[in-house]
């Protein structure tokens, strides 16, 4: 996509901002002294002539650095629309996140970018009522409606459309988005990409990693080309149990995952059988930064948002999991860099005022509410651990592989503290240690039983064993 493609939103068009006034057929400009009268023809070529004066940078592209303080920026990077599967309008989601707290959202459609030209048909419930709201909050001028063989239709807005409408400079950002929805045989295989420019098509492979890897190598490749910095994350690998912990730490190059995902199906916390995310983790994290020197694994928690008209336990909804990330300004560029450095942590509820990571110490400041108590654990894997493993025991017909069984050598908790402030010394020993903050406050439209807000921070590896 390029910048020519965003067009200006219909109600501030030039038309309607003669019509209005703004512009007005003769415009008196004799008070400021130059005491000449300039036609609207002047004051259309003076506004061209300023418009193209304007700086055309890509709309995401680095910026100079900033002067700005660095302070925490809140965003959900994986949401679905009516562009694929989700059950809402773009410019209704973004309005959700936009006035609940949230900084920035990429529209994360299933193998679709919102940049063609799609109409879709008002045919069930949902549908409706989603038109009715849309109608409501955006009003008759902005929607677009047709009615083909006797059936009413909407028109989706392209990305540059919802963009320009939604998009608050310094206070809410869009970015493009997609989730690349592969497989390999019956695992689903989905791999968000924020930030890209074009889209991408899924890419085939000859294992469960040269899949993750076929595409996370075309994403880094669109990235190579045109400069755009582009984040891609590994999403939700229990989903259809189809990513192990061996397949994890096997990924080439500096890599993200979904430690936290909302959608119900996903099973973050594994079950008898299968590990959870967290542990997977740990052993991904234990082999990457030691026999496989393959870099950092970071976390992020995310909403994976279908569902919007209905909260239920059994629903996707928007507002279960996020990522907060440090920065001094709020642009596509500059959250990418600082969550490529670990400065974001991932977050089902419990926020964190604070995160210090130094090649000494791990500490953190939670924003603790009233009620709340809160521990904080410090995980880790230390130099010279028992990498020794077996297979667990199978579910019975199962035809997927699972994560192994590990000493608790990998991924042991080696401090916990209570109260709003821990700190963690490194010892030297540690391959990298990591925070989880676990409140005993329940989260609220949650789908797990007995689930309380929790927060995850990245791991912090040694000088010198960083992400690679
Ligand atoms: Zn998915
Ligand atoms: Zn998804």
């Amino acid at each position: 996509m390029t910048n020519d493609q965003f067009s200006m939103p219909k109600e501030c068009s030039m038309n309607q901002l003669s019509s209005s006034g703004m512009l007005g057929d003769r415009t008196n400009v004799g008070h400021l002294g130059f005491g000449i009268h300039w036609s609207l023809r002047h004051w259309v070529l003076v506004i061209l002539l300023f418009i193209s004066f304007l700086p055309t940078a890509p709309l995401h592209a680095a910026q100079p650095p900033s002067r700005d303080p660095v302070r925490w920026w809140k965003g959900n990077l994986h949401t679905h629309s009516f562009w694929s599967d989700g059950d809402d309008f773009p410019e209704s989601i973004l309005d959700w996140y936009k006035t609940n707290g949230y900084h920035f959202v990429a529209l994360s459609d299933h193998n679709v970018m919102q940049v063609h030209q799609r109409w879709i048909a008002v045919s069930n419930g949902t549908r409706k009522q989603a038109l009715e709201k849309y109608r409501a909050r955006f009003g008759d001028a902005w929607v677009e409606l047709r009615t083909v063989t006797n059936q009413l239709q909407v028109r989706l807005k392209t990305l540059p459309e919802f963009t320009r409408l939604m998009e608050h400079r310094g206070r809410f950002l869009v970015i493009p988005g997609e989730e690349i929805t592969a497989s390999y045989k019956l695992q689903p295989i989905h791999i968000n990409a924020t930030n890209l420019r074009e889209e991408l098509k899924p890419q085939k492979g000859t294992s469960v990693v040269d899949v993750i890897q076929q595409n996370l190598d075309s994403i880094r490749e669109q990235r190579r080309i045109t400069g755009q910095p582009i984040l891609p994350h590994i999403n939700h690998p229990n989903f259809g149990w189809a990513i192990t912990g061996e397949e994890l730490m096997q990924v080439r190059g500096q890599t993200f995952f979904e430690v936290y995902n909302g959608h119900p199906s996903v099973h973050n916390e594994g079950d008898e059988h299968h590990a959870s995310l967290e542990r997977m983790w740990d052993v991904a994290l234990a082999f990457r930064l030691s026999q496989l020197n393959l870099g950092a694994l970071y976390g992020l928690a995310v909403d994976d948002s279908h569902q919007y008209h209905h909260l239920a336990r059994t629903n996707s909804n928007a507002g279960r999991g996020w990522v907060m990330v440090r920065s001094a300004r709020l642009d596509a560029a500059s959250l990418i860099a600082a969550m490529e450095a670990g400065d974001f942590y991932a977050s089902s509820g419990v926020v964190l005022s604070d995160v210090k990571r130094t090649p000494r110490e791990l500490s953190l400041e939670i924003q603790a509410e009233p009620g709340g108590r809160y521990k904080t654990e410090f995980i880790g894997t230390l130099k010279g651990f028992d990498p020794t493993s077996r297979p667990g025991p199978r579910p019975t017909n199962s035809i997927y592989a699972l994560t192994r069984l590990y000493t608790e050598e990998i991924g042991t908790v080696l401090a916990v503290s209570e109260g709003a402030k821990a700190r963690y010394q490194m010892s030297g020993d540690e391959l990298y240690v990591r925070a989880r903050v676990t409140s005993t406050k329940p989260k609220p439209n949650a789908f797990g039983t007995n689930e309380t807000e929790r927060a995850w921070t990245q791991p912090l590896m040694p000088a010198g064993a960083a992400a690679r």
